[in-house]
């Protein structure tokens, strides 16, 4: 079919017309359209929380039964995401503790081994605490290279877990600072 450019003007026109039509009526698909068709979250129990996930602060609805968690969707209320979820996102029933692969005890491997070893919570936190007061202390910087004092150390760095949420961030900040670490990062800002 062969149109002329006042025809094919016309009938784009008339398709751009039939489009807003159907988003304006709810029946076409799209972020919007999910918080009309689903406030269901007071109906039905659900909590709401946010994922840790990055800094994008997406909004999701948490079901539990029998204190087990079983479904976590994005809240179509949420004015982030309303309803979406990234992969990371949709995969944060992973966190829960009635995940059966979830990691709940201390394994370790040593240097150049190939077995990991069950050790105990305070084996691990002592051996932690060891390791950066000898680091800290062989690699103390009083002053830089123009006599200024900096008391810092360059031979630590610390990266936030995607699962820290804002008061653990600003906990492992002041410990980080005030033993003077400068490398501090965190996964939601990258
Ligand atoms: S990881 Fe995905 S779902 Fe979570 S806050 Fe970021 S964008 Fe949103």
């Amino acid at each position: 079919m062969e149109l002329s450019r006042r025809e094919f003007l016309k009938f784009g026109g008339g398709g751009m017309g039939a489009l807003v039509l159907l988003k304006g009526t709810g029946s076409f698909g799209g972020r919007g359209s999910a918080a009309k068709s689903l406030p269901l979250k007071k109906q039905i129990g659900e909590k709401t929380t946010i994922c840790p996930y990055d800094g994008s602060g997406c909004g999701f609805l948490v079901a539990a039964e029998n204190g087990k968690v079983v479904n976590i969707e994005g809240d179509p209320e949420h004015p982030v995401n309303r309803g979406s979820a990234c992969a990371k996102g949709a995969s944060m029933r992973q966190l829960s503790a009635d995940n059966p692969w979830r990691l709940s005890k201390v394994l370790y491997r040593s240097p150049g081994g190939s077995d990991w070893e069950e050790k105990s919570w305070d084996w691990a936190l002592d051996s932690i605490a060891r390791k950066i007061k000898d680091t800290r202390d062989a690699n103390f910087i009083e002053t830089n290279s123009d006599g200024n004092l900096v008391n810092r150390t360059e031979a630590i760095g610390n990266f936030g877990g995607s699962a820290l949420d804002n008061e653990e961030c600003y906990l492992l900040a002041k410990l980080n600072r005030a033993i003077g670490v400068v490398y501090l990062e965190h996964h939601a800002r990258i």
